[in-house]
């Protein structure tokens, strides 16, 4: 990926542990690597394509000025996430925020943290079969939607489908959500559950009735191993009610641990 760099910017602060720090202020050196496609301006030369990085540098300025943080962490956090707001083209960025005057009486360049974040592309799996199931569906949308730290929201059309497991209970209304997002998997599963409490979420029977239900189906093209959060969801290649919404978005997406295509892995349910 292209990218555009800015080293070094010079910005006076307050921020730092020490009381002193926070009133006598010291010089903060600011890096950005901004990662975007710089094709369209390369060849067009005209800035509309691209990004000032000019305006880049003067955000920079406004949040280490905004406020006084006690970390270089916390500094780099609210910068990566104001400049991913403000740019939707930045898909992606490091940021690094340096003290050259850090108060550990020896010598130093400088001391540092540097930090990479970006937008990731996710996929959800949403169902409901107990009360108002499209309430509950809309709710969850309506939900995620709304949230600063997601984007590029899409919802597959809801479907009707047979219970799965546990068969002895009502039909589901069910769909595939996909949109960008800041939060970590951690994070974003947190997140998800907590609009599932919202909705009066309790769990009884494994695989039982729910008012909904929200799975985590694919981050990226991320694996995890830890029962917590698996990655891509353990069931994704197993279910058709699932991969039939999933093919709507994704169709020739390919399961990151068993390198099929989406349609295909349908496809040969299909026929099983
Ligand atoms: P299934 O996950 O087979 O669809 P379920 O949705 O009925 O079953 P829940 O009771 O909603 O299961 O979730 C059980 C636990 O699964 C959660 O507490 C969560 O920590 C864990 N989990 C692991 N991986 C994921 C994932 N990718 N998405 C959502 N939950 C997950
Ligand atoms: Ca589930
Ligand atoms: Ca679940």
């Amino acid at each position: 990926m292209d990218k555009i760099s800015i080293r070094n910017l010079e910005v006076f602060g307050h921020h730092g542990v020490y009381p002193e720090e926070n009133v006598l202020g010291q010089k903060f050196l600011v890096d950005a690597e901004l990662y975007m496609d710089t094709r369209a301006a390369g060849k067009s030369d005209r800035l509309a394509d691209s990004v000032s990085y000019g305006d880049v540098c003067s955000m920079i300025r406004d949040e280490m000025t905004r406020q006084n943080d006690k970390l270089l962490e916390r500094a780099c956090e609210r910068l990566a996430r104001a400049i991913l707001l403000a740019w939707p083209v930045f898909h992606e960025l490091e940021i690094t925020v340096k003290k050259p005057w850090a108060p550990v009486l020896m010598h130093l360049d400088y001391a540092a943290v540097t930090i990479r974040r970006g937008w990731h592309r996710v996929y959800v799996g949403a169902g409901s079969n107990m009360g108002d199931r499209q309430a509950y569906l809309d709710m969850a949308k309506k939900a995620l939607m709304e949230d600063e730290e997601i984007r590029d929201f899409q919802s597959a059309r809801i479907i009707e489908t047979e219970p799965y497991g546990y068969v002895d209970q009502d039909k589901f209304l069910n769909t595939v959500y996909t949109f960008d997002t800041l939060y970590t998997p951690e994070e974003l599963l947190t997140l998800l559950q907590s609009i599932e409490n919202q909705a009066g979420r309790t769990r009884e029977i494994h695989w039982g009735p729910r008012t909904l239900d929200l799975d985590l189906l694919l981050y990226d093209h991320l694996v995890t191993e830890d029962p917590r959060l698996v990655l891509p969801h353990p069931e994704v290649h197993k279910r058709l009610f699932v991969l039939e919404s999933l093919c709507e978005l994704y169709p020739y997406g390919l399961h990151p641990v068993t390198n099929e295509r989406f349609c295909d892995i349908k496809k040969r349910l299909e026929k099983e």
